[in-house]
């Protein structure tokens, strides 16, 4: 131990912990990241991919306040692809595949080179004054002591974690790892407000064991999108994945077996997420489908172990073999790991204010799994509101709480503390009223001037950032001045009337139809920049939408005492998902508020259920 008292102590070096940890130290604190093996640190529990929708724009916005997990993901990434590519860009997303020996390297060189940050190695036990309401450090369960003016918890799926395997249960944190079973009892006697949920993970199988031939092969982006605006080319060999399907005899095994899985046969009593169901879920929930699809994912670039997405499972391991072997591809497969499910402690996120410190126990912060979510972007995320937070307090700053306006970040934040959860909370575009302005591509637009203002952004991407938003002012105003034909918008597929007017470019690349890429290579000139010109490109496609989506939110901002009658049938009502309808009718919340905080609510359906409550009473 370098220091007699540190001024942030970390509890945990996964996801959550290692940003928290690094952005403490970013801040100029001193820091202690106490976990319990040198491994822990960019562990990744389940899949080996980084990203995906909403969870690429969490990424992107750690990133833009020089967080750690865009950069290690691009120097990991073995296989890149934007997803939703097609699709406008608000709800594109960053995905890559992850190399995650490299990952682990990455993120242990990262935390290594970082000379504020004391590595130490131990099971944390007790927290030092919790009993007088105030965290002054951590004890071990070797009996040392760290003491710290904060502490934050980010011991993800560790406490009362049990793991699952057919009927066989064993206490433990995830495969491989024991669990933190003094800290979740002492957690306990706080009093603090306790739940459990549970997650699950696929059998992993030899690649050797597998038959490509004939497998769909799923390459990358040829162009791949980098996480962090500060990277511009993978690093790493890039790999191609396969896909494969499950069958009626799959299905078969698996519902003929379902009363041994952990998760059917009644051991489990966590709730499970909805949104990442086990393929016994998926045989039970879409009983009508007759498969279901398979991502054969490397999880390194040598392509030794392979993770099967989309069959996670709780079955035994004979089971697991019998299902498996009915695949396409996986006739002789042999598996490396079984699959196998994990119920854990989480602790109800409304204990916690905005900046994630316990509302309750002064100067400790929760960040990670324990909140109740699911994924790694989402915990590294709140390792960075906690990390900047408790450092921020640390060294006698005010708090920095993101805005739901402004970030996904602020989007899960005030969902986890104001409404709590049910299931395990994951991030999707559709949580966030702000979407169109809250894009993946936009993030250090929105976020890096903060953070260069709180001290936590180093100089390198400082002056990127400035760079880059001079050049974006100055795209926008040429854009906005140099003019083309209805000629030419009509040449590159906008929509266009009469083709008597001039308008500006940026207008013309807001127009229904329009090829940007065309449009702007019909405009270029000399000494313009192309990237620039693409940005600002995004950001007209919106121009025309912003302001009708701030009417909306305004309207539901005032409209929150809004009385819903009862006797509206939402099943009349189209726009709404069926579940949403179903819930709307069983549980027949009393006003606009209440209807908010049912799970599964988006702002999106908030808005029509305002509209239909007022075009109904208008009518009555
Ligand atoms: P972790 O990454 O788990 O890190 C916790 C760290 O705390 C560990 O390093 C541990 O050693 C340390 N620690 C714990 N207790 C102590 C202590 N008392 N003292 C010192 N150190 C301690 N996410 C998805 O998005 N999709 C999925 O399908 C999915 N499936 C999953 C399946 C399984 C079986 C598991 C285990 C996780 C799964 N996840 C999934 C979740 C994902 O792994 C986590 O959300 C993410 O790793 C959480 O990050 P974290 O930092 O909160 O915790």
């Amino acid at each position: 131990m370098k220091h007699d008292a540190y001024d942030v102590v970390v509890i945990g070096g996964g996801h959550a912990g290692c940003e928290a940890a690094h952005v403490a130290h970013r801040l100029g604190c001193r820091v202690a990241l106490v976990t319990m093996r040198e491994t822990d640190l960019g562990t990744m529990s389940c899949n080996p991919a980084i990203g995906g929708l909403g969870k690429g724009h969490l990424v992107r916005e750690i990133d833009a306040f020089d967080g750690i997990m865009g950069r290690l993901a691009d120097q990991a990434g073995i296989q890149f692809r934007l997803l939703n590519r097609r699709k406008g860009p608000a709800v594109q997303g960053p995905r890559a595949q992850i190399d995650r020996n490299r990952y682990r390297a990455a993120m242990s060189g990262e935390i290594a080179a970082a000379e504020n940050i004391d590595l130490i190695l131990g099971e944390v036990a007790d927290l030092v004054g919790a009993d007088a309401g105030v965290a002054e450090g951590v004890q071990l369960a070797d009996g040392r002591t760290v003491r710290g003016t904060t502490v934050i918890l980010t011991t993800g799926t560790f406490l009362g974690g049990v793991i699952h395997i057919g009927r066989a249960q064993q206490p433990g944190g995830r495969m491989g790892a024991d669990g933190a079973n003094a800290l979740g009892a002492r957690l306990r006697d706080l009093g603090l407000r306790i739940g459990r949920l549970k997650t699950g993970t696929p059998p992993r199988l030899r690649a050797s064991t597998i038959n490509w031939d004939g497998l769909e092969e799923q390459p990358g982006d040829t162009d791949p999108t980098m996480f962090s605006f500060l990277s511009e080319a993978p690093i790493a060999r890039q790999i191609a994945c396969a896909i494969t399907h499950t069958n009626e005899l799959t299905h078969n095994i698996i519902r003929d077996r379902l009363d041994e899985s952990a998760m059917y046969g009644g051991t489990i009593d966590g709730v499970g997420p909805r949104y990442c169901p086990s393929i016994e879920d998926k045989i039970v929930r879409f009983a009508d489908k007759a498969s279901h699809q398979i991502f054969l994912e490397p999880e390194t670039a040598e392509g030794d172990v392979i993770y099967p997405n989309g069959i996670s499972t709780s079955l035994p391991v004979d089971a697991q073999e019998a299902y498996v072997r009915t695949i396409k591809g996986l006739e002789a497969a042999e598996i490396a790991q079984p699959g196998y499910a994990i119920e854990y402690d989480y602790v109800d996120p409304r204990e916690l204010r905005p900046t994630l410190e316990l509302d309750r126990l002064s100067g400790l912060y929760l960040a990670g799994q324990i909140n109740g979510t699911t994924g790694y972007e989402e915990a590294a995320a709140q390792g960075l509101v906690a990390g900047l937070n408790a450092g921020l307090a640390a060294t006698g700053r005010a708090p920095y709480v993101f805005r739901r306006d402004q970030s996904y970040i602020g989007v899960m934040v005030d969902d986890l503390v104001s409404r709590g959860v049910t299931e395990p909370y994951r991030m999707f575009t559709s949580r966030a009223e702000h979407r169109l302005h809250l894009r993946a591509d936009n993030a250090d637009q929105r976020l890096t001037a903060d953070g260069i203002s709180l001290v936590v952004v180093g100089p390198r991407r400082a002056a990127s950032c400035s760079a880059k938003m001079t050049v974006l002012a100055a795209t926008r105003e040429v854009l906005r001045a140099r003019n083309v034909s209805d000629d030419v918008l009509a040449d590159c597929n906008a929509t266009v009337g009469s083709r008597q007017r001039t308008r500006s470019v940026f207008d013309g690349l807001a127009m229904p139809g329009i090829d940007a890429e065309k449009l702007i290579d019909c405009v270029f000139q000399a000494g313009d920049d192309r990237e620039a010109m693409r940005q600002v490109a995004r950001e007209a496609i919106y121009a025309n939408y912003l302001s009708r989506m701030d009417g909306d939110i305004r309207a539901v901002e005032s409209g929150r005492s809004q009385i819903i009658p009862g006797d509206i049938d939402w099943r009349d009502v189209s726009g709404l998902t069926t579940e949403l309808r179903e819930k709307l009718n069983r549980i027949r919340p009393v006003d606009i508020a209440s209807a908010e905080r049912l799970e599964g609510m988006t702002p999106a359906a908030i808005v029509l259920i305002l509209s239909t409550v007022r075009r109904h009473m208008r009518a009555a």
